[in-house]
């Protein structure tokens, strides 16, 4: 009689030696990094250590000068952004790209309905509705959704820009530094949002706000000098000497 595999976690996101040099300067140095579906990642490091170009690569934006992305299996390396974004790669930038003078509602729309025809229909409209209806309740904008997108608060603009690459259905959602420049209480929030996304979705977020991470974090991947220098728990890399040294080091330098 056969019996059930366990279950596998299976990796959807693997780079192998990604390399990136800016004029022979490697702001991504063999970078071998994991992620397995359905996990809620968090990858820090000081200024300057490569957080920003990682995801620059991972969605097409910059090419590696050697080394291999592998998302469900399949090299990105040699992808255009939008294939990239196609396969199911979804990235929130750290400037809110949303239509101002659009409504909140329109613009869910706009994200989930890129293409009229399909929802032109009378039931076609019903399911669009419920959907966007859906979507403003997880980024808990229902009640402003009829307000021009230009008059929501820096946070409301993050969270409809949340929603609105919810939309697209990524199978693997980038954020990167999307708390910056949000009140204490917008933070919170965001947190809580991102803690119930990662129910339904795999999500990768590069942050810089300790207090937020500490708040999300799950697993912990520190970054330096283009490379992993650590991972493991909040508390793990916290105490960790290396990533004391780094951060600090890193202060130094700034004062
Ligand atoms: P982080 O997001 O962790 O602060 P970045 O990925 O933005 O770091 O940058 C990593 C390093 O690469 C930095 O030293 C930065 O100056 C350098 N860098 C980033 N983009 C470019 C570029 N287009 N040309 C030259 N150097 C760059
Ligand atoms: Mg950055």
């Amino acid at each position: 009689m056969l019996t059930a595999a366990p279950t596998a976690t299976r990796q959807i996101l693997q780079t192998q030696d990604l390399t990136v040099s800016f004029d022979g300067f490697k702001a991504l140095d063999r970078l071998n990094f994991s992620l397995e579906e359905g996990e809620l990642r968090v990858v820090i490091g000081p200024n300057g250590a490569g957080k920003t170009t990682f995801l620059d690569v991972l969605t097409g934006k910059v090419k590696p000068t050697r080394g291999r992305v592998l998302f469900k299996g399949k090299d990105l390396t040699k992808l255009k952004e939008h294939e990239i974004s196609i396969l199911g790669v979804g990235r929130k930038f750290q400037t809110p790209r949303v239509y101002q003078n659009l409504s909140v509602r329109e613009n869910l729309e706009l994200s989930l309905n890129p293409d009229k025809r399909v929802f032109s229909t009378l039931l076609g409209k019903k399911h669009l509705r419920e959907k966007t209806d859906a979507l403003l309740e997880t980024i808990g904008l229902s009640r402003k959704d009829r307000v021009s997108a230009g008059l929501l608060s820096h946070g409301e603009k993050q969270w409809l820009e949340i929603g609105m690459v919810i939309a697209q259905d990524p199978d693997l959602l980038l954020l990167d530094e999307c708390v910056a420049g949000m009140t204490d209480k917008e933070t919170e929030a965001t947190g809580e949002l991102i803690q119930s996304l990662a129910q339904s979705h795999t999500i990768l977020v590069i942050e810089h706000d300790m207090v937020f991470v500490r708040q999300i974090a799950r697993k912990v991947t520190v970054l330096h000098q283009g490379s992993v220098l650590c991972e493991g728990t909040f508390e793990d890399v916290k105490n960790d000497p290396r990533v004391i040294e780094v951060y600090l080091g890193s202060h130094k330098a700034k004062n």
